[in-house]
């Protein structure tokens, strides 16, 4: 078998460097885009493994990224759209620049790198591309609307996208990550509050009192091992939940309608 080749956003950290870890161990060939390859001092010195700038929100570094890993191994198998960043807040508060960069880097990178990807995924007639969204991409939590607004957008990309990359051979998938104790909120979270709006304070004090204890798994390379997964089993399955909390979360609201779901959530809080 033809050795395959994955193209990993993100991967200076967190699930994204478990991802290009475990790709290559199982002795892929891993193009590792991150916005700043020149600090990475592992996955470098790999076999089989490309270190590229990819900033997901600058479409010259994209489509330099893509050519490279397709000069150097000939191809790309599979995408794996793993860059993402966090904000946390009251929508009423949030920078304008906040509003646009969370959509810029979740949302629109994602799109802009598939469709890098898609002209020799299609010449081959094969591929996978998988997105890493959240459980928070189906179910919703307080005072992080900007970030919950992309996750939910990443899925509706995805479910629909199956449909026209199905007939030419290219799977989409998306995993859903529930709470993970990565580097996410000390790197990837702008937080902003309620800032000078009283009106928002007895609630967001209250939340802001409460989401440190919200219970985050330690086994981080559960999501690494998922999105292995989604690579590789060949199946036309869409989502891979992850994570005990995702897991148990979204099998309960298949049972639940809205007012249900929402006063659940209400109740963790
Ligand atoms: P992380 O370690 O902070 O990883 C986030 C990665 O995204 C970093 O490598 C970061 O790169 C990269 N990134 C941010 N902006 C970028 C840009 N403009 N271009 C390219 N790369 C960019 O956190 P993580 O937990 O592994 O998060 C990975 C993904 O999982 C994200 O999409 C996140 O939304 C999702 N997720 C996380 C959790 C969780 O509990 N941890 C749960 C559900 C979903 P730099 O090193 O350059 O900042």
């Amino acid at each position: 078998m033809m050795t395959k080749t994955v193209l990993i956003t993100g991967a200076s950290s967190g699930f994204g460097k478990d991802a290009a870890r475990l790709f290559q161990k199982n002795g892929w060939n891993v193009i590792a885009s991150m916005r700043s390859p020149e600090k990475e001092t592992e996955l470098g010195g790999l076999d089989n493994v490309l270190l590229v700038r990819l900033d997901v929100t600058d479409s010259a570094s994209i489509a330099s990224a893509v050519e490279q890993g397709i000069a150097r191994f000939g191809g790309i198998d599979v995408l794996v759209n793993n860059a993402g960043f966090g904000s946390l807040g009251v929508l009423e508060a949030a920078p304008a620049e906040v509003v646009r960069q969370q959509f810029d880097v979740n949302v629109f990178g994602v799109i802009e790198t598939i469709r890098a990807v898609l002209p020799q995924m299609r010449s081959r007639k094969s591929g996978v591309i998988i997105n890493v969204a959240s459980m928070g991409g189906r179910v919703a939590f307080p005072f992080s609307t900007l970030y919950h607004a992309t996750k939910y957008a990443v899925e509706g990309l995805s479910e629909s996208l199956q449909f026209e990359l199905g007939p030419l051979g290219i799977q989409v998938k998306v995993v859903e990550p529930g709470g993970y104790k990565t580097d996410f909120a000390g790197r990837s979270l702008a937080t902003y509050g309620a800032g000078d709006l009283l009106d928002y304070h007895p609630a967001y004090d209250a939340f802001a009192g409460k989401v440190d204890d919200w219970p985050m798994s330690e086994n981080v390379w559960e999501v690494a091992e998922a999105i292995f997964e989604a690579a590789t089993d060949g199946s036309e399955q869409l989502r891979y939940p992850v994570g005990a909390d995702a897991i148990q979360l979204l099998e309960a609201t298949k049972q639940m309608d809205d007012l249900a779901i929402r006063n659940m959530i209400a109740g963790f809080l």
